[in-house]
């Protein structure tokens, strides 16, 4: 029988073709406005976080559906929700890390001052696809001298081997995803 964790994961539905030729979208839009399902998947993120048996300081949510489950995450952990943001979002001094695109070059930036030296961070996002966004926003947090415990997804696309591309530069970070395709 499924779950309700089954039941709420089946309603991410995939959309071919978007935004361009080849792509299959995985809009998380139908679980987000199940309000069974969006409570299941942030009540299996807590418990994925406390089987890591470390004491996690804030979450990092990634622009902008990381904003979505990450602060609904750190609430429910009661602890702080820090966001990380395309270029030119942020309205103080940030750090910035550029990372490479299929086609050219994007950035993420934080604020300078959100995060300190030695606090123990979890990044979340929706998807994980090529890991090139993770990796970026996980080099971003390090600038500030914290550490990233663990990486948190919806759901991976397992051939775009993100999970690699992670491990490689990050042998020791635990990457967690709550659906395989
Ligand atoms: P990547 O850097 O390739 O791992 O891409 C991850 C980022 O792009 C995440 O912020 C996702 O929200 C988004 N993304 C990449 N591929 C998809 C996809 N097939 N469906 C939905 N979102 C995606």
């Amino acid at each position: 029988m499924a779950t309700t964790l089954d039941r709420a994961l089946s309603l991410i539905t995939d959309v071919p073709d978007y935004p361009k030729p080849g792509i299959l979208f995985k809009d998380i839009t139908p679980l987000l406005a199940d309000g069974e399902g969006f409570g299941v998947v942030i009540d299996e993120f807590v418990k994925a976080i406390k089987k890591l048996n470390r004491g996690v300081d804030a979450i990092v949510g990634i622009e902008s559906r990381g904003f979505i489950l990450g602060g609904a995450l750190a609430k429910a952990l009661e602890i702080g929700f820090v966001t990380v943001r395309k270029p030119g979002k942020l309205p103080r001094d940030v750090h910035r890390k550029e990372y490479a695109l299929e086609y050219g070059f994007d950035a993420l930036e934080l604020h300078k001052d959100l995060l300190k030296p030695f606090d123990n961070v979890v990044i979340v996002d929706d998807v994980l696809a090529t890991g090139g966004t993770a990796l970026a926003c996980h080099e971003l947090v390090e600038i500030t001298q914290a550490n990233v415990v663990a990486h948190l997804f919806l759901l991976e696309i397992t051939f775009l081997n993100g999970r690699s591309v992670i491990a490689q530069s990050h042998p020791d970070v635990s990457v967690i995803s709550l659906l395989q395709t």
